[in-house]
């Protein structure tokens, strides 16, 4: 395996609900760096080598901030000889998860990275309650909120259509129509959307368009996910080798030695 971060779903809590790829990359970390939410039956699964570092925030107590997290990622993939390792978050990394930052700053300091999808808490809750989230008969619309934004904006405010993001199932084969019908519900034809045919499989494909170039693209095959909304836009493939130059290790220690957060340097565009 080569050198990467890995940022992997944990899942809903219970280490059989990890995905087969989590417990691989988990039996082969080096390093894992995990949330509060992620129980100690699946922390089991690391090697009695590795180094495993809980960098979560539990309520009222005082944890590690987005930036110090960022920054240890960033120092473990550059300045240590850990080949795995592993960024392990709760149920799926993508949802409410802070993931952007996260990916932003590896993208930022040019370390490669993957991202193994998990179970969703939503999922997996209603699982438990043995519902249909989208039963045919009642629902079309899933929708996935947070109760708490950073923004510290009511609910009211939170589900506005402009800070959603939507996720078609089952978007073609007649994409001009599915684009039509998100202009009349509301989008702009600017709007990003990436494409995603046969997701996780090895002929996968992902294009990046506008709702307005998707509705005249042509030759995606099928299965395919649309997702729709600022979030859908495409990054730029770059690595600023020297943005995050000044995350050294002057003053962290090597290899195992106990972590010293407070004198982590954080590098102040990640702030
Ligand atoms: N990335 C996670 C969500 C992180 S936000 C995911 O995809 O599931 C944390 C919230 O997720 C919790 O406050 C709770 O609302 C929900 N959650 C996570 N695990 C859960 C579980 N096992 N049962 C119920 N809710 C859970």
């Amino acid at each position: 395996m080569a050198k990467n971060v890995y940022i992997v779903g944990a899942g809903p809590g219970a280490a059989d609900l990890l995905t087969v790829r989590a417990a691989t990359l988990l039996r082969a970390a080096e390093v894992v760096l995990h949330d509060d939410l992620v129980p100690q039956e699946i922390l089991d699964l690391c090697p009695a080598s590795a180094q495993v570092i809980n960098v979560g925030k539990r309520c009222g107590q005082r944890g590690r901030s987005q930036e110090q997290i960022n920054a240890l990622m960033v120092w473990h993939a550059r300045e240590t000889e850990a080949q795995t390792i592993v960024r392990l978050k709760s149920g799926d990394p993508a949802v409410f998860g802070r993931l952007g930052e996260e990916v932003d700053a590896l993208r930022r300091a040019g370390v490669e990275f993957e991202i193994v999808p998990g179970i969703t808490a939503a999922s997996a809750a209603a699982a438990s309650a043995k519902i249909t989230l989208t039963d045919r008969r009642a629902a079309s619309t899933l929708v996935m909120v947070t109760a708490h934004n950073a923004r510290n904006e009511s609910l009211s405010k939170t589900i506005e259509p402009a800070r959603s993001t939507y996720a078609l199932y089952m978007p073609g084969p007649d994409y001009s129509k599915t684009v039509q019908g998100l202009l009349e519900s509301g989008q702009e034809p600017g709007t990003p959307c990436v494409v995603v045919s046969n997701a996780g499989r090895q002929n996968e494909e992902v294009r990046y368009l506008t709702l307005q170039e998707l509705a005249s693209a042509k030759g995606i095959s099928a299965p395919a996910m649309l997702i729709v909304g600022e979030v859908a836009a495409e990054h730029p493939s770059q690595g600023h080798q020297d943005l995050l130059s000044e995350i050294s290790t002057q003053s962290l220690p090597k290899g195992r030695e106990p972590y010293h957060y407070d004198r982590l340097p954080i590098h102040p565009s990640l702030g």
